[in-house]
């Protein structure tokens, strides 16, 4: 038998959740953010079971081209717009809508002689501080790009910072300077990315950006993904290789930093981080053998993790081990190392095989 790590990607729970995006958003378009092989999970699965969204957002080109070339025909965002002057071509050609988010690349547009059909998107600035026009510089910019010959349409964009806390008073000042800025322009505008679909109702406007709820992860803090109706979507597992039973006084693992207090069962599980498991999870992060919870203890090794398997006596090799996923919520690993879903989700490295499963 081969190496028992791998990951499980739900196409149902994918599909679930871009419906209940539709549930909180019922008067917008959906623009389902797929970039980074879409969060882990692979581009083109993700995009083959979201082919229902009105259009896709991903970060560079060459995710917009692999797209297209295995024949998603859907409206494709390029978030970080493009790099370099000879990218226009490519848009042109594969039809990608690139962010336009700073003051060179308005100038090579404008440059920009050929003759190309592009439909962009203009990022504002309402106080990200990240990239962006300032809002207040919109009425500047806007006709600059619609004497661009290569602009067919223009739409508006611009993120939050701050969505994810439910009272954030600099949340309702960006919707609040977004749509001052968008008003009498007549341009379709988008600001929500997940917390706003779910948590600020006023930002939904013309087109909602959600990605982590999409991969089944609470957007928000304070309520749980259950809460939301969202269903997971990834569920990282493999299963145990070994169980030892081990004395009092036995330090675990690599520099022995978890000392058995008693004579207890062990568990070695098949997963480590070269598969993307957080070396910096704690002693006492969740694990699920057999579907019951037990504590990773001792460092986090290359290939391999330890358990405190006293929850779980009769646990023996080959018995089932989830380590998110399915009744072990994401949140609770990043909680636990100190990180988040999307991370985790993103790590997940090359030599996990990923398996696309159906509800
Ligand atoms: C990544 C991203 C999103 C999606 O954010 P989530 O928090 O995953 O919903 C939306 N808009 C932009 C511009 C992004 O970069």
């Amino acid at each position: 038998m081969s190496r028992p790590a791998r990951a499980l990607v739900d196409t149902q729970a994918l599909r679930h959740n871009l419906q209940q995006v539709r549930k909180f958003a019922p008067a917008s378009k959906v623009m389902s953010v797929i970039k980074a092989n879409g969060y882990g999970h692979g581009i083109n699965r993700v995009a083959a079971a979201l082919i229902a969204s009105d259009a896709f957002a991903v970060t560079s080109v060459e995710e917009g081209i692999q797209l297209r070339e295995s024949g998603f025909w859907q409206p494709i965002c390029l978030l970080s717009g493009f790099f370099e002057p000879e990218e226009l071509l490519l848009l042109d050609a594969y039809a990608l809508s690139p962010v336009i988010h700073h003051e060179e690349q308005l100038q090579q547009l404008e440059a920009h002689k050929r003759q190309a059909v592009l439909d962009i998107w203009l990022k504002i600035d309402t106080g990200m501080y990240r990239v962006g026009f300032p809002w207040q510089s919109l009425a500047k910019i806007l006709p600059r790009l619609q004497a661009c010959r290569a602009v067919r349409t223009i739409r508006l964009l611009s993120h939050f910072a701050d969505a994810d806390n439910p009272g954030s008073e600099a949340t309702r000042k960006q919707i609040d300077d977004f749509t001052k800025a968008v008003a009498g322009t007549e341009l379709e505008s988008s600001l929500a990315n997940s917390a706003g679909v779910v948590a600020w109702p006023a930002s939904h406007l013309d087109w909602v950006r959600p990605g982590i709820m999409l991969y089944g992860t609470t957007p928000v803090a304070g309520k749980t993904a259950r809460e939301l109706g969202l269903q997971p979507v990834m569920t990282l597992e493999t299963r145990l290789m070994a169980v030892q039973w081990r004395n009092k006084g036995d330090a675990i693992g690599y520099g022995g930093d978890w000392v058995c207090p008693e004579a207890m069962p062990v568990g070695v599980a098949a997963i480590g981080y070269g598969d993307g498991y957080p070396r910096h999870a704690k002693s006492g992060t969740p694990v699920l053998v057999g579907g019951q919870r037990v504590s990773l203890i001792g460092r986090v090794s290359m290939d391999m993790i330890t358990l405190d398997l006293r929850a779980r006596p009769e646990a023996k090799p080959g018995d089932r081990v989830v380590l998110w996923g399915g009744n072990l919520p994401v949140e609770e690993i990043a909680r636990a190392a100190e990180t988040i879903s999307y991370e985790l989700f993103c790590h997940v490295t090359g030599r996990v095989p990923f398996v696309e499963v159906n509800g």
